[in-house]
């Protein structure tokens, strides 16, 4: 991974978490308004919806070792603990991040049954193997070489264990390329989110394939999650998160700038929220 690119990822979220979770809690990802998207709820309630709607998708009923990949605060790894009376493992680029999941497993309990490393996808510190629940929830699109991000989530999985990883992918190109004006508008979520670029979801599932990952199943959940974002949008514009805002740097500040560019992508079919499910 280039050090500028490992860097910025980690500047984002050391710089944003704080106001994310002030603003809008642990989960930092998508939630989940029904399968048409039109279910109104609270947003926290979506995204733990989400989470639970991931585990029936992709028929995980246990689990007892969770690696958490691209972990954020820790908001899955210790729901997930929590609901499967599991150990999690989560990874995460940002110090800040894994020091605040470290705070909150010991403030609910979970110290003991828990661990948050700074650690790279691409190159994980664990043993082959090693978890029977490898969950990667929006994380995908950071990485600069998406076979080695696989490769690394198929290699720690245990024999008879489940990965989950969903992740924002660009609509399928089989039909038509992307054209330039698309292009365009995925170099500028790329730029403020720190992105190094992203790709269709049939194209993550060839990739899973060559891994010789079993029960292997994809999904497109785009229309159930992009309402997300209008609610985000409407959260962003109060004086608390505004003051949040001014205090927390300049791509904390564009991002929220930015929201707009996330659920227009969306709107024109060209931004997907993408799922792969499979065993080893
Ligand atoms: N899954 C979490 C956080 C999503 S934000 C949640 O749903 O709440 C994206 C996360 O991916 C951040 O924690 C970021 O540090 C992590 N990430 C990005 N690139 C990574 C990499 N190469 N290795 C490990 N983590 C990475």
């Amino acid at each position: 991974m280039s050090a500028t690119l490992y860097q910025q990822i980690q500047q984002f979220y050391d710089a944003s978490s704080g106001l994310w979770e002030q603003i809008w809690g642990e989960h930092m990802h998508h939630g989940y308004y029904g399968a048409d998207g039109n279910q109104k709820k609270d947003r926290r309630q979506a995204q733990i919806d989400l989470i639970e709607e991931l585990l029936k998708w992709a028929d995980v009923q246990t689990a007892e070792n969770i690696l958490d990949v691209g972990c954020g605060i820790g908001g899955s790894s210790l729901y997930l603990a929590n609901k499967f009376n599991a150990k999690a493992t989560g990874i995460t680029l940002s110090p800040v991040q894994a020091t605040r999941a470290k705070e909150r497993a010991q403030d609910i309990g979970l110290s003991g049954r828990s661990d948050f490393q700074v650690a790279d996808a691409q190159a994980m510190p664990f043993a082959d193997d090693s978890f029977d629940l490898v969950w990667s929830l929006e994380s995908g699109e950071h990485m600069p070489d998406k076979t080695k991000f696989l490769q690394e989530c198929y290699r720690v999985l245990k024999p008879g264990g489940t990965l989950i990883m969903v992740t924002w992918c660009h609509r399928p190109t089989n039909n038509a390329p992307l054209t330039a004006d698309e292009q365009k508008h995925l170099e500028d979520i790329y730029r403020v989110y720190c992105l190094p670029y992203v790709i269709s979801l049939p194209e993550y599932e060839a990739i899973a394939r060559q891994l010789s990952l079993n029960n292997l199943r994809t999904a497109d959940w785009s229309t159930a999650v992009a309402p997300f974002w209008n609610i985000v949008i409407d959260s962003a514009f109060t004086p608390q998160a505004i003051f949040g805002l001014l205090t927390s740097g300049w791509q904390t500040i564009q991002g929220a700038l930015s929201l707009g560019l996330m659920s227009r992508g969306y709107e024109r079919g060209l931004i997907r929220f993408g799922l792969l499910r499979g065993t080893k």
